[in-house]
């Protein structure tokens, strides 16, 4: 795949129409600082995100820009318009400081809340207008929420944030830096992170499942579910295996762990399920249930 990013094949023809007009797709990661939100994000999307203007500072009230010393240090949204069989996409990515980068970790959450509900009032202004031909949808489709790899349980500021998300957005659980675990640790973790997500009644998003898929969609959603909280590895460098093969993975003494190969970790997974099969499902279930209940919220408490 490399430098393709793979939205053009989307599997629901129906939106083939709306698709080729051209569409919006924003994803969003949160968690804890040195989780390898950044790398990620440049992993997921590579060179695609580079040629764009310089990030812009969406954080309220704070004139800082881009990352000191790598961290990133505000709330900062890059876009780039990528184009492929004809399909045009404006992609979008929101990077946030981790919990350790904010100044007043109480609180940590708001400042992310605020900017996913800005989002929404400007789709709600947008609406408001007379003509309402062309929609820019900047509403948040998609929130990785990034989890330490203690391969205990999940943190009270974990619970406590996923708890803030989970009515705005479709949050993606993942376990970070899962070559730092054994795989017989990601499975018992991944098992606790989902008694903890239940027992908290967290709620993280669930791929629809429809009667009219074909049995080879069924077992490929089924597949993807199976993965979550999905265990990533980012890296944006190229290492050299043992055999030989250049590939983008992290090396140890004992060998290579590659991002791309699906025996090694879920990367593969959480692409396909961001941006091949699940994110018109992810654009749906924003626009429809977490955006009409914020807009309802809203609407009543201004008395309207
Ligand atoms: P952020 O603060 O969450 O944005 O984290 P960064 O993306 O800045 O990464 C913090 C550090 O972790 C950097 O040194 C990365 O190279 C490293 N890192 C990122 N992803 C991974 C990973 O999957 N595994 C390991 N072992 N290290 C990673
Ligand atoms: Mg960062």
């Amino acid at each position: 795949m490399g430098s393709f990013v793979g939205f053009a094949n989307l599997p629901n023809q129906v939106h083939r129409k709306s698709v080729r007009r051209g569409f919006q797709f924003v994803t969003m990661v949160v968690g804890d600082s040195g989780l390898g939100k950044s790398t990620l994000i440049n992993t997921l999307f590579e060179h695609k995100l580079y040629d764009l203007s310089a990030p812009r500072s969406l954080a309220n009230g704070s004139s800082m820009n881009g990352s000191a010393n790598g961290r990133t240090v505000a709330i900062e949204s890059k876009s780039a318009d990528v184009e492929e069989n004809g399909v045009r996409l404006k992609l979008t990515v929101v990077d946030t400081p981790g919990f350790g980068d904010f100044v007043n970790n109480d609180e940590a959450w708001k400042p992310i809340v605020d900017n996913i509900d800005s989002r929404f009032d400007a789709y709600l202004e947008q609406e408001n207008r007379v003509n309402r031909s062309k929609l820019m949808d900047n509403r948040v489709h998609a929130c990785i929420y990034f989890i330490q790899p203690t391969g205990h349980s999940l943190r009270p500021i974990d619970i406590e944030f996923m708890r803030k998300l989970h009515h705005k957005v479709n949050l993606i659980p993942v376990i970070a830096k899962a070559d730092t675990l054994t795989e017989d640790e990601v499975v018992a973790f991944k098992q606790r992170i989902l008694n903890d997500i239940a027992h908290n009644n967290i709620k993280i998003f669930q791929p629809p499942v429809y009667d009219l898929e074909d049995d080879e969609t069924i077992a490929e959603n089924e597949e993807i579910q199976s993965k979550v909280p999905f265990a990533v590895v980012g890296s944006d460098t190229f290492v050299t295996t043992a055999d030989g093969r250049q590939v983008r993975g992290r090396t140890y003494p004992w060998g290579t762990i590659e991002v791309d190969n699906e025996a090694h970790c879920d990367f593969i997974k959480l692409r396909q399920m961001l941006i091949h099969t699940h994110m018109e499902e992810l654009r749906e279930h924003t626009n429809d249930v977490l955006y009409e209940q914020y807009r309802t919220h809203k609407l009543l408490s201004m008395g309207v």
